[in-house]
């Protein structure tokens, strides 16, 4: 008979030992009080009162331990556009060990996101490509001028890259593709590449350069909406109706999914709150952390997911949101706690408050808790905050750029 890793314990020596937390891990279901043991860079043993030798040893008391977040919203090409974070120094401030770049490389920048950024980083990362075969270089609009969009590079720069870019991304504001048919064809020449390069396609909203409706009926089943609690007009949230356009429920049911991407300008208190009231909850919950939110309203991503708590939705839903729903999508073996998994795990810490917590339109709201990341491990490695220190400023300042009506990227 195999002895339980349980009974084994006294004999178990652990390279880190976290004791004492309330353990959420949604590929299990539910929350519970136990300790998580990590060997050789994987989960070795998840049960309460662990014991054993240990090389370092946490204690989480009072605070969840979750696996190592999985951000499906971000923007890390540091230091080739004005929107780059580094993704390590974020991670290791926010708990997260999984990122989703969304687009802000093209066809022709991608190799260096792959190059500089994501094969050196200790975080895992995704990357979207952009149909703008320049990405996201600046602030102005990267498809006023149609010729930059690019299907054949775009297919090109998937097919080269399997293991990275998991699909297209648009962002379909009206300062940003212009209006009408050149609009509309932007769109169209998205939809087209992620078919061709049979993947899925994520459509920024906000300022939409047409109806919602119109925009859903070209999406495939699988395809992403982002901003989708935006407080812009052009949104999916009817205020006046206490709900979403009935066209965004049927485009639920077709397969379309909705992701967050809070950002500087894309989450606002009344739509969040008409949205979940009317029942309708995004699949996935993320930041959009770039150089214009990080410093708020955004700040990380626990801090969003505080927002979703304040606003009742149960953290064990808030954390899948972040965690195994965006793990599935994106084909990571992440997301989860389970024996024998990467020990990605973050240790989320409750400050007391009252703290105040803000929106993208200004409105306050003051609450009693606050999700800090107080621990990040990545393989079992910690990513120390005071070791890799803030994100490194840019000479360039967003504001010298010429800004658009809409900030998000
Ligand atoms: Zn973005």
């Amino acid at each position: 008979m195999t002895p339980s890793l349980e009974a084994s314990a006294p004999s178990t020596p652990f390279d880190l030992l976290i004791r004492g937390g309330t353990v959420i891990d949604p590929s299990a279901n539910g929350s519970v009080r136990a300790d998580v043991g990590v060997v050789d860079g994987r989960i070795a043993a998840v049960a309460p009162d662990l014991a054993g030798k240990a090389t370092e040893v946490v204690d989480a008391g009072g605070a969840y331990v979750v696996p190592g977040l999985v951000d499906f919203h971000v923007h890390v090409y540091w230091g080739a556009t004005v929107w780059g974070l580094e993704a390590d120094k974020i991670g290791a401030a926010g708990g997260t060990t999984a990122f989703l770049d969304t687009g802000s490389a093209g066809a022709i920048s991608l190799a260096g996101l792959r190059r500089y950024v994501i094969e050196p980083a200790s975080t895992r990362i995704r990357a979207l490509v952009n149909i703008c075969t320049a990405g996201l270089v600046t602030t102005l609009g990267e498809l006023r001028d149609p010729r930059y969009l690019d299907i054949d590079g775009t297919v090109r720069a998937i097919d080269a890259n399997r293991d990275i870019a998991p699909g297209v991304k648009i962002r379909y504001s009206e300062n940003i593709v212009g209006a009408g048919a050149q609009a509309s064809a932007a769109l169209d020449a998205a939809v087209e590449a992620a078919e061709q390069a049979g993947v899925w396609l994520m459509v920024h909203i906000g300022y939409t350069p047409e109806p919602i409706p119109d925009v859903l009926a070209r999406l495939r089943p699988g395809d992403v909406i982002t901003h989708s609690y935006s407080p812009l007009a052009g949104g999916l949230v009817d205020l006046k109706a206490r709900g979403v356009l009935p066209a965004v429920s049927a485009a639920r049911a077709a397969g379309i999914e909705f992701d967050i991407g809070h950002g500087k300008s894309s989450f606002g208190w009344e739509t969040a709150q008409t949205a979940l009231d009317a029942g309708f909850p995004p699949d996935f919950v993320s930041s959009d952390l770039h150089r214009g939110c990080v410093h708020g309203p955004a700040f990380s991503l626990p801090n969003v997911m505080t927002k979703f708590w304040l606003l009742g939705m149960p953290l064990e839903e808030i954390v899948a949101r972040c965690t195994i729903a965006p793990a599935r999508k994106l084909g990571l073996d992440a997301g989860t706690l389970q024996v024998g998994a990467e020990a990605d795990i973050a240790v989320l810490a409750v400050e007391e408050g009252p703290v105040t917590l803000v929106d993208c339109t200004g409105v306050e709201r003051t609450w009693d808790r606050e999700l800090r990341a107080a621990h990040t491990f990545r393989a079992g490695v910690r990513l120390d905050p005071k070791v890799l220190g803030p994100s490194e400023e840019l000479p360039v300042e967003l504001s010298s750029q010429p800004m658009t009506r809409d900030a998000d990227a």
